[in-house]
């Protein structure tokens, strides 16, 4: 993972230095960071590590909660300091169209992990080393992880970034999106106290 480019934008939370990241120069599909300028780094920065969820993050999608988490991590790093690392791993890893396949199933009646399972993938096929390697050339030792995933706080750990502690991203369920972060709670252990 190498930053390939780097330049501030400003949006509705404030300014961001937006770092794009990839192993290959002009990347189509580079990672992007989103670093609020003030944070100091030698320090536990805060952390979200989001992965690509077209539909939500774009086009507001209420299938799930994405785009508000996004939403809301964004607002938290303006304020609090921190970075976004926002992960090029659309569906869990399977990428659009399968998750749009997934989609077709869940409307079928599967829930999301049932889903996946039938189209011949895994539950959750992420993985987080570009995140962690995005970490490592950032000089970032220490993180406080904005997330409600404890699997993530595993994956992060084990590659050996220290995890301080873990900010929770309430997010109110909505009636289209209340069976699928059920099952996210249930079978994937994610701690939703709102659902
Ligand atoms: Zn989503």
């Amino acid at each position: 993972m190498k930053e390939q480019a780097k330049v501030s934008i400003p949006t509705k939370h404030g300014s961001f230095m937006t770092i794009a990241y990839s192993s290959i120069e002009n990347d189509p599909m580079p990672h992007i960071v989103l670093l609020n300028p003030d944070t100091d780094l030698t320090k536990p920065v805060n952390i979200r590590v989001h992965s690509e969820c077209m539909t939500g993050d774009v086009f507001g999608s209420y299938r799930c909660e994405c785009g508000e988490q996004l939403d809301k991590a964004m607002e938290y790093v303006a304020e609090h300091g921190g970075l976004v690392i926002y992960l090029r791993q659309e569906g869990r890893g399977i990428g659009i169209i399968n998750k749009l396949h997934a989609y077709v199933k869940q409307d079928e009646g599967y829930d999301t992990a049932e889903a996946n399972k039938v189209l011949g993938f895994g539950y959750d096929d992420r993985t987080y080393e570009d995140a962690v390697a995005i970490l490592r050339d950032l000089g970032v030792k220490a993180i406080q992880l904005i997330t409600n995933n404890p699997s993530k706080i595993e994956a992060l750990e084990e590659s050996g970034i220290r995890v301080d502690g873990r900010i929770a991203l309430n997010i109110k369920p909505r009636i289209e999106n209340l069976g699928y972060l059920k099952t996210k709670k249930e079978k994937f252990g994610h701690q939703l106290d709102m659902v």
